[in-house]
């Protein structure tokens, strides 16, 4: 007995589809302007949809992955910070693990982000393969249609029909071989529906998962930069409560100190260094004076200048070795202000992230406090190149880039080479 010919199946499949937009796909397109659209439709398509996505799920868990990491690694940063909570004698040390902290959750942030971005193509690819699944349903389902209307108008419209009409054994034989053949074929088209259906809604609930992520990620994100602000205003805090102690100040005065002379001397070992390598490579290493440029472009504001100032606290005044330029924020992209060989990229507990540069016999600059840094020791940069971001690391109130300039070995001011500064101390 031939199957039934499953048109109510096939109907309650399309349950979504209105009857009114049934009938308009059935009696209006046919094939060959179903084609003609759909070729229009899949070149439109290709030239919106980018050719190759650059994430996959898979980017995404590694993400995830590393984001575990951060997380145990600031919890113990954390542990420590607590450990030292009461210890004034190691306020400094607090105060370098807060900027290890921070960094921490700038990391995060980072990677915070990255999922986002990556959730978004994936949301893209997955909207374009439904679009063009959702296409070559109603395609067809044209074509279903197609076939329906040709056996309406032939009168072949229920195959129990072309059975019964049937006028002998051999027509009858012959009209079934027919029919199993219409049969496969529908079959085949049906069968085709109902994988693209199930294919469908896999799609769209894979799509709300990722929406549903998206928007986790989202609001993460938002408490990981309020988490950012809130330990950005602990660590700047930390420091001015020290200043505002005069046994403290004094300590830090003396570890400043000690710490800076340290660097002294770390920059003329490696200046020799650099030297010896210069004339070993037999390069002519000579000086230059002048030549800077500003060493970042967001602000002009200097806020503390060079030589001797006030602390605030009676009897502890200190020698400003540089200038301050402040209105930087967290954000600001630190330049080389003359080519040069990068002599130091490290972390100090009074200058935070710094970088010095040499750009000649006994000529370096030095650039302190930023939130990272994007040189190492030994690359040579040129002038204008990025060597880090602005920040608040190291002995630091709050975001400000701190500058010094040495020709001859000596400290110059650093106002000099900054045309246009604007005075704010
Ligand atoms: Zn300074």
């Amino acid at each position: 007995m031939p199957k039934k010919f499953s048109f109510d199946s096939f109907l309650v499949h399309k349950k979504r589809m209105t009857a009114e937009k049934r009938k308009e796909v059935c009696s209006q397109m046919t094939k060959a302007k179903k084609l003609a659209g759909l070729l229009l439709a899949a070149l439109l398509v290709l030239t919106m949809v980018p050719t190759a996505y650059a994430v996959t799920q898979g980017d995404i868990e590694n993400l995830k992955d590393d984001k575990k990491e951060l997380k145990e690694e600031k919890k113990e940063i954390e542990d420590q910070i607590y450990q030292l909570r009461n210890d004034k004698e190691k306020a400094v040390e607090r105060r370098a693990l807060l900027d290890r902290q921070i960094e921490l959750t700038v990391e995060e942030i980072r990677n915070t982000e990255a999922q986002i971005s990556g959730y978004e193509a994936l949301l893209v690819q997955t909207a374009y393969e439904l679009e063009e699944n959702q296409r070559e349903e109603e395609e067809q389902y044209a074509l279903f249609c197609e076939r329906a209307r040709v056996m309406e108008e032939s009168g072949t419209t229920s195959y129990w029909s072309v059975l019964f009409k049937a006028e002998s054994f051999s027509d009858l034989l012959s009209r079934l071989s027919d029919v199993q053949e219409v049969m496969n074929y529908d079959q085949g088209v049906l069968d085709n529906l109902r994988q693209l259906k199930a294919q469908i809604e896999e799609k769209q609930a894979y799509q709300e998962q990722l929406k549903g992520e998206a928007e986790e990620a989202k609001v993460e994100l938002e408490e990981q930069k309020n988490d950012l602000d809130v330990q950005r205003k602990a660590a700047n805090d930390l420091v001015a409560e020290l200043q505002e102690d005069l046994e403290m100040t004094e300590q830090l005065l003396k570890e400043k100190e000690a710490e800076e002379a340290e660097i002294q001397k770390q920059i003329q070992k490696k200046e020799a260094e650099l030297a010896a390598q210069m004339a070993a490579q037999q390069v002519t290493w000579t000086a230059s004076s002048g030549g800077y440029i500003w060493p970042e472009s967001a602000s002009k504001r200097i806020t503390s200048p060079m030589g001797s100032r006030n602390t605030g606290i009676p009897g502890a005044s200190t020698n400003h070795k540089g200038v301050d330029i402040g209105g930087v924020g967290y954000n600001t992209t630190v330049v080389a202000a003359k080519a040069g060989t990068v002599i130091i990229s490290e972390y100090s507990n009074s200058y935070g992230h710094y970088v010095v540069i040499n750009h000649g016999p006994g000529n370096t600059t030095l650039y302190a406090h930023m939130s990272s840094r994007s040189v190492k020791e030994g690359d040579v940069v040129s002038q204008g190149q990025a060597i880090g971001i602005t920040g608040s690391t190291g002995i630091s109130r709050g975001a400000h880039l701190h500058y010094e300039i040495k020709e001859g070995g000596v400290r110059i001011n650093p106002l000099d080479h900054l045309p246009g500064y604007i005075k704010a101390w």
